[in-house]
């Protein structure tokens, strides 16, 4: 969805309550056809590899046992990005990173929504933290005395997709209104905000994201599920910040547990790594084609 066609919406306020209906009816609804996206059509995808090596040379993000989520992210996003040129090349990727050096979360969000990408892809690896356990350490008077240590929980398996919730919906309702409009000093910006049927519009969005975003999930987690057998969490929204800035739907695939070393293996490994990318290709083929044929 191009900025241009939002103030169109705006500003062309009989669509906007011809289309009133249709966004009340949506919230108890999951309808496949959207009369807002006409002539859409899904031509650039932001895909992010998440963390990455600080100035310092530590890493943000899970460690595994010999592995870093952030060289495992980054390793994935360049497979994915190569695998979207090759297999669906009218589709336009852009790279948050594609180098090892960190990037803050605020600059994945400017670069996910000045390329005005309509979909963000963010790949992470997931991690369980260590659990807190009561040991006997000896005995005092007959007795027990404890002591509390930390142990590695590594029972973590499977995937898990994030979808932004609206629990900072202040947050979001900012990042919308930066990237919403292309004049970041037009002044006539306030005023839209300031109509009611603006903030209706905005609103709009903001609904048309979560569920466009939610339903890309779903189809991730069909193709991880059913294609390769992983195990799944499903979908969850969560209030992740990287994903509430960007003006667009938004999925966060946590691959796999990286502290768990069999997971680890398989993050690492050029055959996970390639059946990672190709249950995302396929996903984001499905989800292309069928905005793309709802929109005809
Ligand atoms: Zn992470």
């Amino acid at each position: 969805m191009k900025n241009k066609a939002l103030k169109r919406l705006i500003y062309g306020l009989p669509v906007l309550l011809a289309s009133l209906p249709f966004f009340s009816s949506a919230k108890n609804l999951t309808p496949r056809r959207d009369t807002v996206t006409a002539a859409y059509k899904l031509k650039t995808v932001v895909i992010d590899a998440g963390h990455g090596t600080r100035p310092n040379g530590t890493h943000s993000g899970a460690s595994g046992s010999y592995s870093q989520e952030s060289n495992v992210t980054l390793a994935i996003a360049l497979k994915l990005q190569k695998a979207i040129e090759k297999d669906i090349p009218d589709l336009n990727v852009v790279m948050t990173r594609k180098t090892e050096a960190d990037v803050g979360l605020k600059a994945r969000s400017e670069i996910a929504n000045s390329s005005k990408g309509d979909l963000f892809i963010s790949i992470h690896c997931n991690s369980l933290a260590d659990r807190r356990v009561r040991e006997v350490v000896g005995h005092k008077h007959g007795r027990a005395v404890y002591r509390t240590v930390s142990v590695p929980d590594r029972s973590g398996k499977g995937v898990l997709f994030l979808v932004y919730g609206f629990h900072r919906s202040e947050e979001e309702q900012e990042a919308l209104r930066e990237n919403l409009f292309e004049e970041k000093d037009n002044s006539d910006q306030q005023d839209i905000l300031d109509n009611p049927a603006a903030v209706i519009a905005i609103n709009a969005f903001k609904a048309k994201y979560r569920k466009q975003s939610i339903h890309f999930a779903n189809m991730l987690n069909s193709e991880f599920t059913e294609g390769d057998g992983r195990r799944s969490d499903g979908v969850k929204e969560q209030g992740v910040l990287v994903l509430c800035h960007s003006a667009m739907p938004a999925v966060l695939i946590e691959t796999g547990f990286i502290n768990n070393r069999e997971e680890e293996d398989y993050l690492n490994s050029e055959a996970g790594q390639n059946e990672i990318v190709a249950s995302i290709v396929r996903a984001l083929s499905s989800y292309k084609a069928e905005l793309e044929q709802v929109s005809q």
